[in-house]
C-alpha cells in the first residue's frame, strides 16, 4: 500500500472512455452488431498510486488497459496524461509519450520476440527512442538486468532459454528501462507459479517505491488486487460499477456484484467466514446487453426499476462511487 506517497493531481485521467468493436459475419462481412467492450469508463490514477481493475473474464479490463495506451484506438472519451489529451496526439508525439506509459503482459513468452536475445529485447526501447547508445546503452541494460534480478550473462540468451519468472523479469526490465511514469500490468503474474508470483509482486512493489511509478493492475485475482492496490475499480460488462479505496471496498463492498465477487475470497482470519454468494448464469453478451442495470439479470436484489433505469456512479462515501439504485 502506498497511500502515504499520494499527491492530489492525477497523472492519468480517463473520462467517458468507450471502445466499440463492430461484429461482422458472412463472406461479405456484413455488420451484425457492435460489442460495447468499454462503455463510458472514467477514473483517475495519481502519481505513485496503484489502481486495481478487477472483474470477470471478458468484462473489458484488458481492452481498457490497451486503449489507455492507445495500443487500441478509443471510440470515444478522453485520456489525459499529465494534463494532455493523448487521443489528440499525432503518431510521432504519441510515440514520444509512450516512453512514459508502458505495459507488462500476462504471457511474457508470446510478448517477447523469440528471434532476439533478451539483452536486445530490453535495449530495443533505447534504440527506438534514441535515448542511449554505445557504452551508455550497455551500462543501462546491465544495470536494469541487475535491478530486476537477472544475471548479466542472461543478456545473451533467448526467451525460450529462460524460465517463466525470468521471462517476466525481462518484460519488466523492458517496461522500466525508459523510466516511465505509468505501467499497465495486464494479469502480470497470473501465468507464473505461486512462489514465483510472490517474488515478481515484491519486485513490482520495490520498483514502484524506487521510481515512484503509478500502476494500473488488471487482474481477475481478487487477492492480488487487494494486496497491490491503493484503490480498486470493479468492472462489469464494459462499465465500472464500483470504485474506491481498497481497504474500504474490500471490507464493505457496496455493489451487489462486488459483494458476490468478494464473497469467494478467503478471509485472512481462518476462524471467520463470509457467506459465499453464487451468481446465477454467465455474464450477458456485450453485443446485446440487458436494459437498465446491466447486472439485473444476475442480481439477487433486483427490483422493477433495475430493468428500466440504468444506474450511474454516485459517491456514497468520500471517494467511493457505486452504480446501484440501492445506494
Ligand atoms: Fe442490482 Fe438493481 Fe443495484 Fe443493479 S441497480 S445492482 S439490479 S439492485
Amino acid at each position: 500500500m502506498n497511500s502515504a506517497r499520494l499527491v492530489e493531481k492525477p497523472l492519468l485521467r480517463v473520462k467517458g472512455l468507450k471502445k466499440i468493436f463492430p461484429v461482422k459475419e458472412g463472406i461479405l462481412s456484413k455488420r451484425k452488431g457492435y460489442v460495447y467492450a468499454v462503455d463510458g469508463v472514467s477514473f483517475d490514477i495519481k502519481r505513485g498510486e496503484t489502481l486495481g481493475l478487477v472483474g470477470e473474464s471478458g468484462c473489458g479490463k484488458t481492452t481498457t488497459g490497451k486503449t489507455i495506451l492507445r495500443l487500441i484506438e478509443p471510440t470515444d472519451g478522453s485520456i489525459e496524461f499529465e494534463g494532455v489529451d493523448i487521443c489528440t496526439l499525432r503518431s510521432d508525439d504519441m510515440r514520444r509519450l509512450r516512453s512514459k506509459m508502458q505495459i507488462i503482459f500476462q504471457d511474457p513468452y508470446s510478448s517477447l520476440n523469440p528471434r532476439m536475445t533478451v539483452g536486445s529485447i530490453v535495449s530495443e526501447p533505447l534504440d527506438i527512442h534514441k535515448v542511449a547508445k554505445g557504452s551508455d546503452k550497455e551500462e543501462r541494460v546491465v544495470s536494469i538486468f541487475k535491478r530486476v534480478g537477472l544475471k548479466t550473462e542472461d543478456m545473451r540468451r533467448y526467451p525460450y532459454q529462460l524460465s517463466g519468472g525470468e521471462r517476466q523479469r525481462v518484460g519488466i526490465a523492458r517496461a522500466i528501462i525508459l523510466s516511465p511514469d505509468l505501467i499497465v500490468g495486464d494479469e502480470p503474474v497470473s501465468a507464473l507459479d505461486a512462489s514465483i508470483q510472490a517474488q515478481v509482486i515484491n519486485l513490482l512493489e520495490d520498483l514502484q517505491e524506487e521510481f515512484h511509478l503509478s500502476y494500473l493492475i488488471i487482474s481477475h485475482d481478487l487477492s492480488l488486487i487487494e494486496h497491490m492496490s491503493d484503490r480498486v475499480a470493479v468492472m462489469y460488462l464494459g462499465k465500472l460499477v464500483e470504485i474506491g479505496d481498497s481497504n474500504k471496498l474490500y471490507a464493505f463492498p457496496q455493489h451487489p456484484y462486488t459483494e458476490a465477487l468478494l464473497s469467494a475470497v478467503p478471509l485472512p482470519d481462518p476462524t471467520t467466514r463470509r457467506e459465499k454468494i453464487i451468481l446465477k448464469g454467465d455474464p450477458p453478451s456485450p453485443i446485446n446487453p440487458p436494459s437498465g442495470c446491466y447486472f439485473h439479470t444476475r442480481c439477487p436484489y433486483k427490483f422493477d426499476d433495475c430493468k428500466i433505469i440504468e444506474p450511474t456512479l454516485k459517491e456514497v462515501n468520500s471517494g467511493h462511487f457505486v452504480a446501484c439504485h440501492l445506494r
